[in-house]
C-alpha cells in the first residue's frame, strides 16, 4: 500500500498535477473537509512565506504531514506582478478569465513579454515546516489565450522549448518542465530519502 500524503488546497487543477507527479509513490489526498476550514489569510510577501503559512496552518488540523503550494506568475514588464497576488490580481473574487484579461490589458503594447511561473511547496508536520521546495519555469506572454488545457494563466504562457503555450500542452507534458513539476520532484526526493533512513 502506498503511504498517504495530504495536500492542503481547494484548487482541483493543482490536485491533478500533484497526483500526476506523486501517484507512483504516494496516495495523495486532499485534506479532509478542507472546504469547511476557513482559509488562512495569505499575508506573506513571498511564495515561500505563503506556502509555509498555509502548510503550518493546515497541518494543525491533521496529525500527519501536510503540504501546501503557493505559486504564481511573474511578468518582468510589470515589475514581477502579479506574483503572490496571481490568484486575486483582478480582485478578491476574480476568476482565471478576469485575471488573464487584466494581464493582457496591462501588457498592451509591451515589447518585453518575458515571464516566469514560480511554485513553492512547503511541507509541515504538527505546526512546523519540515521542508520547502521551489521550481521556476521561464516563458513569454502571448497576446491572446491559446489552448484548452491547464488552468490560471496557462493559455497565456508560451513555453519556447515546446513551441506552444502551457494551455496547449497535456498535463503530463507540462508537469515534466513546469514550476510545480520541479517542486513536486524535489518534495518526492525528500520524502523518498526520509523513507530510506
Ligand atoms: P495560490 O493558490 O495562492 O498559490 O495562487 C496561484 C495562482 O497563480 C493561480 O490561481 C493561478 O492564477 C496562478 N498559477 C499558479 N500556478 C499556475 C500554473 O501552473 N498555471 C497557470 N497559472 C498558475
Amino acid at each position: 500500500m502506498k503511504p498517504v500524503l495530504y495536500c492542503a488546497t481547494t484548487n482541483a487543477a493543482k490536485v491533478k498535477e500533484f497526483r500526476a507527479a506523486l501517484e507512483a509513490h504516494y496516495d495523495v489526498r486532499q485534506l479532509p473537509d478542507i472546504d469547511g476550514i476557513p482559509p488562512p489569510e495569505e499575508t506573506g510577501a513571498t511564495f515561500e512565506e505563503n506556502a509555509a503559512l498555509k502548510a503550518v496552518y493546515y497541518s494543525g488540523f491533521r496529525g500527519d504531514p501536510v503540504f501546501a503550494d503557493d505559486s504564481g506568475l511573474e511578468v518582468d514588464a510589470l515589475g514581477g506582478a502579479p506574483g503572490v497576488y496571481s490568484a486575486r490580481f483582478a480582485g478578491e473574487h476574480a476568476n482565471d478569465a478576469d485575471n488573464n484579461r487584466l494581464v493582457l490589458e496591462r501588457m498592451a503594447g509591451a515589447l518585453d513579454r518575458t515571464a516566469r511561473f514560480v511554485c513553492v511547496i512547503a511541507l509541515a508536520h504538527q505546526g512546523k515546516v519540515t521542508g520547502s521546495f521551489r521550481g521556476v519555469v521561464e516563458g513569454v506572454l502571448l497576446e491572446e489565450p491559446r489552448g484548452p488545457h491547464g488552468f490560471g494563466y496557462d493559455p497565456l504562457f508560451h513555453y519556447p522549448p515546446f513551441g506552444c503555450s502551457f494551455g496547449e500542452a497535456e498535463l503530463a507534458r507540462k508537469g515534466e518542465v513546469s514550476h510545480r513539476g520541479q517542486a513536486l520532484r524535489a518534495l518526492r526526493d525528500h520524502l523518498d530519502k526520509l523513507a530510506a533512513v
